[in-house]
């Protein structure tokens, strides 16, 4: 059973709502890209400059963040992982007995996630529909994701290439 600290898990994903409902001009996006790639801002306001609605024309999201879905995965052991969210085991699995696991991507896609391994849960159908694209639903309180660093670099290098200046 994983605990789960929901108070700040809420507070930390209402600092990400506010981050990413805050027009930002393309100068503000990139000072506040290169404050993250330096580590000097909270995780909400890093996770919000990978958010699409920041990238300018001409840059297509699958650039950054890659494939909008998992190749299919074949593999029939793999078990809802809700208790990496919820703290708690699946109770659906006998109802979805005859469902696959779904791959789904853990920070959503919609949000800036990759489709990478380690941005990769397992979820039955029940779970990964109440999941959608929940921003409350990230476990903020935990350590900042490993593929961060690697996505802000990527957004980093593709905006440099546009505008060198
Ligand atoms: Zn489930």
């Amino acid at each position: 059973m994983v605990a789960i600290d929901w108070s700040t898990r809420i507070a930390l994903a209402d600092q990400y709502c506010l981050a990413i409902s805050q027009r930002k001009s393309a100068q503000e996006h990139r000072q506040l890209l290169r404050a993250a790639l330096e580590g000097d801002i909270p995780l909400p306001e890093s996770m919000s400059v990978l958010h699409p609605v920041f990238l300018p024309p001409g840059l297509q999201r699958n650039e950054i963040q890659g494939a909008e879905r998992f190749a299919r995965d074949q593999d029939t052991r793999n078990r809802c992982e809700a208790f990496r969210i919820w703290g708690v085991p699946c109770r659906f699995e006998d109802k979805n007995l005859h469902h696959p696991v779904q791959s789904d991507h853990w920070f959503p896609y919609s949000l800036g996630g990759p489709t990478e391994a380690r941005n990769k849960l397992y979820l039955c159908k029940d779970h990964n529909a109440w999941k959608a694209a929940n921003p409350y639903l990230f476990p903020w309180e935990q350590p900042q994701p490993k593929w961060l660093l690697g996505q802000l670099r990527k957004l980093h290098r593709s905006l440099d290439r546009l505008d060198p200046h």
